[in-house]
């Protein structure tokens, strides 16, 4: 094994060699950044360059909690001058609108901020408080981490690497090396994979409303979303088998127009996409989240179908929790957040799942079966008559209290 790599020291340090980061999406530059702003030092290794990281289009809806956590962080300044919020939403259920007000609901409110911000926004913290954090790293590896003392071994520009550490922190996505390390025995997954996706478009047009619109259709599903008051996210129900290079952009716009109202297909305004992708729906939940001096985040220990926008906010959520377990380890000399960092995390994991894949079932042409479509129906017409349903499904969406 290569050199010992030098831990960076900063004037906050209190702790000679800390912590380990493995991935730079938005749990782990949120983890590093409230654990550097705490005096905890940390390097972060990613396996990709962070243009690769910036150009990843994903979530755009985010909870209070992950708007609290971008202050905290020290970076969320961008966020409240360009985020729209957002006091409701619509679902437009075969050609009719209904709109669900979690404002007058629930007294809160979501933010539309893209991910690619803020993970730009987190990027740039971590840039101007000197943090590391080492891009392009490859043949990341987890050694002893059931010991007091784990290591992590990496390959970054040439050189073959080794540090020790205290806690490693698997913040590397679904497709992670972290989850993978763990022996099959001291694991449990539970999974649905749903035999369909989603193909986004993004596009340099004004989105067609000033909320988002969940469109339930015969023809599948469909969503309107945006990025911000000239960037619009689309997105249709696509099988898992479809090639994307059989959607142009004058196809996607055709197949979505059937699907809206009358109103919304007058004023789509289509143009050309600048991105186009296509994401598979998936529940997962690996348990627990934590194996000695690992700790799981995010999309590394579970993952929920973008449809109730969960992911990004369960990550900001498991990273409240670690973070806050972190600094009670190192500040007061007490495990007792860390030994309960697991259970906190999947109480609410489970809820957001729950909560995703009723509304995925809710929303999709999953089947075609017949009575599975009475039962949607019969599902919707139940949520927008009761004030019960309207405001589960708003306390939900806005995202239950941590
Ligand atoms: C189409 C779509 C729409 C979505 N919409 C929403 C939404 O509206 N709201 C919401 O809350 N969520 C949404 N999500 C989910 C959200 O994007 C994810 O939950 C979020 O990115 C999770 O962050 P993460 O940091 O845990 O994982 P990731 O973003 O996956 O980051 C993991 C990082 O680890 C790196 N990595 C992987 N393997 C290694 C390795 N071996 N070594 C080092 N680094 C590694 C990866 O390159 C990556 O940078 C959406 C997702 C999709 C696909």
């Amino acid at each position: 094994m290569g050199t010992p790599d030098k831990v960076p020291v900063g004037a906050h340090v209190n702790h000679a060699n800390p912590g380990r980061i493995v991935g730079a999406g938005p749990a782990g530059l949120l983890l590093g950044q409230l654990l550097h702003r705490n005096g905890i030092d940390n390097v972060t290794l990613e396996r990709q360059t962070a243009e690769y990281v910036l150009r990843r289009v994903r979530a755009g809806v985010i909870e209070q909690i992950t708007r609290d956590l971008l202050d905290e962080a020290g970076v969320g300044g961008r966020m409240h001058s360009d985020g729209l919020v957002h006091d409701g939403v619509q679902i437009c259920v075969d050609g009719v609108r209904h709109r669900l007000s979690f404002k007058a609901l629930t007294g809160k409110t979501v933010t539309v901020y893209g991910q690619t911000e803020i993970t730009r926004d987190l990027m740039d913290g971590r840039a101007a408080a000197g943090a590391k954090t080492v891009y392009a790293a490859s043949e990341v590896s987890l050694h002893d981490v059931f010991t007091d003392q784990p290591r992590v071994t990496y390959r970054a520009g040439g050189a073959a690497l080794e540090i020790a550490c205290d806690f490693v922190a698997g913040c590397d996505g679904f497709h992670g090396i972290s989850r993978k390390s763990v022996p099959a025995g001291a694991i449990a997954t539970h999974e649905r994979v749903y035999p369909l996706g989603w193909l986004g478009i993004l596009s340099e047009t004004p989105p067609v409303s000033e909320e988002l619109i969940y469109v339930r259709h015969p023809l599948g599903f469909a969503l309107c979303s945006m990025r911000t008051p000239t960037l619009s996210r689309y997105y249709l129900q696509c099988s898992l088998a479809e090639d994307i290079d059989a959607w142009p952009d004058e196809r996607f716009w055709e197949e979505l127009k059937p699907r809206l109202d009358d109103e919304a297909r007058e004023r789509l305004v289509t143009g050309p996409s600048i991105e186009k992708s296509i994401a598979p729906l998936r529940s997962f939940v690996a348990e627990p989240m934590r194996f000695g001096r690992l700790f799981l985040a995010g999309d590394a220990a579970h993952i929920v179908p973008p449809t109730g926008a969960k992911g990004l906010n369960l990550a900001a959520s498991d990273v409240r929790y670690l973070s806050e377990a972190l600094i009670e380890h190192y500040a007061d000399k007490s495990d007792a957040g860390l030994d309960r960092y697991s259970e906190r995390a999947l109480a609410r994991v489970w809820k957001a799942e729950r909560f995703s894949w009723w509304m995925t079932t809710l929303l999709h042409r999953i089947s075609d079966n017949s009575f599975d479509h009475k039962i949607q129906l019969a599902e919707l017409d139940y949520l927008f008559r009761s004030k019960a349903a309207a405001t589960a499904f708003a306390e939900n969406y806005v995202g239950l209290a941590y």
